[in-house]
């Protein structure tokens, strides 16, 4: 089984139908972009993989787990409790375009508040971690510093810093540079970058054509709810078979 198996997801807000039947395998080590039109339903699928979403049809799997599901001694599948719930999520790191750390903590505190709090880790092993993923991603001068004291790049690179903290298997990134300046934006790209070297797999939604083309292993396009076209960056973003990809790449390169 692949990483992340998604299996024809049918998810709706109401009598809303956002994403229309999707199926998406992510391996193990692989980087795969998901781009596409807002409102499309990108960032609803990435909530779906770590059920911060309840689909209504179709199954997710992470790591061979059906996930939002857990088995009872009999081996009947029910609905996770919210404790439970975020037992399974804990492999899963999610970074969303909005980095929402802890404004009252400090960049170090945001780290170890996970382990320490989620995991029950070791309280300065969890810091002499955190201070190791700090300098991993070019922070260890500023892990004394508040939020508010940091430029939206380096915030960013705590908020992937505290994500890498749970010792993810999988990463989820939704618009990680689209809130920041334009000057800002490569260091957090350099950082994901990095991550996607060392062999971590991740979904990764982005408008960034140059990560999508250099770092991604398969490209995806989304529009209306649905997966119009996929493949390498080459047969998506330099040949690609579907009108809708064509006229989207068209409006963004
Ligand atoms: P994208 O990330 O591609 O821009 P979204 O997944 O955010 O798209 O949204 C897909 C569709 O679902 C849009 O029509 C959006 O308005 C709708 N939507 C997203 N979240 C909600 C919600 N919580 N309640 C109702 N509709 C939603
Ligand atoms: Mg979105």
């Amino acid at each position: 089984m692949a990483m992340v198996e998604i299996q024809d997801v049918h998810k709706f807000f109401g009598e809303l139908h956002v994403l229309k039947g999707v199926s998406l395998e992510v391996e193990a080590g692989e980087v795969c972009t998901i781009l596409g039109p807002s409102g499309s339903g990108k960032s609803t699928l990435l909530r779906c993989v770590n059920v911060l979403e309840e689909i209504q049809a179709g199954s997710i799997h992470v790591d061979g787990i059906l996930m939002g599901y857990g088995q009872d001694a009999e081996g009947r599948l029910y609905e996770l409790r919210p404790k439970e719930l975020a037992a399974q999520r804990a492999p899963i790191g999610m970074v969303f375009q909005r980095f929402n750390l802890f404004p009252h903590m400090t960049a170090l505190e945001n780290v170890v508040e996970a382990p320490i709090k989620v995991k029950g880790a070791n309280k300065s092993k969890a810091k002499a971690k955190a201070s190791e993923l700090l300098e991993r991603v070019g922070l260890a001068e500023r892990a004394d510093h508040y939020p508010a004291q940091l430029s939206g790049g380096q915030a960013q690179r705590v908020a992937i810093a505290r994500a890498l903290a749970m010792e993810p298997d999988l990463m989820l990134f939704d618009e990680p540079t689209s809130a920041l300046d334009p000057e800002l934006v490569g260091e957090v790209l350099a950082v994901m970058q990095d991550l996607a070297a060392s062999g971590m797999t991740m979904l990764v939604v982005t408008h960034e054509m140059g990560f999508a083309r250099e770092v991604s292993d398969t490209v995806v396009f989304m529009d209306q709810g649905s997966i119009v076209e996929s493949g390498s960056p080459e047969d998506v973003l330099v040949n690609p078979s579907n009108q809708r990809t064509r006229d989207f790449l068209d409006k963004v390169l």
